[in-house]
């Protein structure tokens, strides 16, 4: 098939806004659509062709590349144009159709498929994001709180029903409950039947006669709810945890949303973070390094005393097994560790009196390294070198 034009593909000026844009390319979608059509192929390549149109045009930067180069313009962008499958479309779907003045179409569990039976129509409410703050303490015994999310609720007066106290949906009389309207016209090729949307209930099959006036028949008001959180010890801030159904509630007792919490790990002031390790620099002084001493760390939960043998080397790795932070992983259940880095203390500025002290320390031999001494420590800390 000759590729077409999408702005003629969707019946539109080349100046159409994103409205004129989703206006005409939902009544397209409404005429070709699979299951107004089953088993005709033309109006199936019509679908599609609209839905790539679409997709193009309701996008300002493809679209400002298809107006500036056509369809070259897209295949640059690496967009493969006829590259749409159904579920894409589909899932477009609850875009155009979606959100709450929509009425109409908005998020329903699908159309039923591709030439399916008509599925239950249910709404899902959509997913909510919050971004939680932790620090390498709160990650390390993990985070049980209760917080307060202002999101879509069942309305509380209707209880999600949409309809006024005492009152219930009705059977749509223009469509007699089956969502859609066959209309037939006198046209030069004969009688010609088409379908659309029944008008009076944007296809649900049922309409309120009596609407909750609280959510205006939405079955959804804004307000918020108590979230019990309980993020388990060891995530990591490219996870993301995902509470189960308590995103926006669902329009008219539909499925709720999720919320998905993401984590912003705080930078600590002493501890670097490496996956389950912790990383703490440790600095010695020149004495301390030379004779040996007893110290203490901090550690994630407090602190912990260690032992530095005398001749202890600038680049020497300890690690307290253990102390880092837990696992999380179900196939990894070993705990992380401190792992300790030490360096030896170099004061920037000294004092006449400590100049002249530490010059009696350039007598001795013992200090300078040898040649042999060179080798012995480029050898132990090779690897550091790589
Ligand atoms: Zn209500
Ligand atoms: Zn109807």
């Amino acid at each position: 098939m000759e590729k077409r034009d999408y702005y003629e593909v969707l019946g539109v000026s080349k100046n159409a806004t994103d409205e004129e844009i989703k206006k005409a390319y939902k009544k397209q979608a409404i005429k070709y659509h699979p299951d107004r059509n089953p088993g005709n192929k033309e109006a199936e390549e019509k679908f599609k062709e609209a839905a790539e149109a679409y997709e193009v045009l309701h996008d300002p930067n493809k679209r400002a590349q298809y107006d500036r180069f056509g369809f070259s313009g897209l295949n640059q962008e690496g967009f493969g144009g006829a590259g749409m499958n159904m579920d894409d479309i589909f899932s477009m779907f609850g875009d155009i159709f979606g959100g709450h003045a929509a009425g109409g179409f908005s998020g329903f569990g699908g159309f039923g498929g591709f030439g399916g039976e008509r599925a239950e129509r249910q709404y899902r409410g959509s997913d909510l994001r919050i971004k939680i703050r932790m620090t390498l303490e709160d990650i390390n015994a993990g985070i049980q709180k209760k917080i307060k999310v202002k999101k879509y609720i069942t309305c509380p007066d209707c209880q999600g029903s949409g309809c006024e106290k005492g009152s219930a949906m009705e059977t749509c009389s223009e469509c007699r409950g089956s969502g859609y309207v066959t209309k037939v016209r006198q046209s030069f090729l004969g009688m010609m039947q088409t379908q659309t949307v029944c008008p009076s209930c944007s296809g649900e099959g049922k309409v309120i006669k009596h609407k909750c006036k609280k959510c205006n028949g939405e079955g959804v008001t804004y307000g918020e709810e108590i979230i019990d959180i309980n993020i388990p010890a060891g995530i990591t801030g490219d996870m993301i945890y995902t509470i189960r159904g308590k995103g926006n509630a669902g329009r008219r007792n539909g499925i709720a949303g999720d919320i998905q919490v993401i984590v912003d790990e705080v930078p600590h002031d002493k501890f670097v973070r490496s996956e389950k390790d912790v990383i703490y620099n440790l600095l010695l002084s020149f004495p301390q390094a030379a004779l040996g001493c007893t110290i203490d760390v901090p550690t994630i939960t407090g602190k912990a005393r260690i032992n530095i043998e005398p001749g202890t080397q600038p680049g020497k790795v300890l690690r307290l097994k253990g102390k880092g932070i837990p696992a999380i992983k179900e196939y990894d259940r070993q705990s992380g560790d401190e792992v300790i880095k030490i360096s030896v203390y170099i004061p920037e500025k000294l004092s006449q009196d400590e100049k002249e002290k530490i010059k009696n320390l350039e007598d001795c031999d013992n200090l300078r390294p040898s040649e042999s001494i060179t080798k012995q420590i480029f050898n132990k800390f090779k690897t550091f070198f790589d």
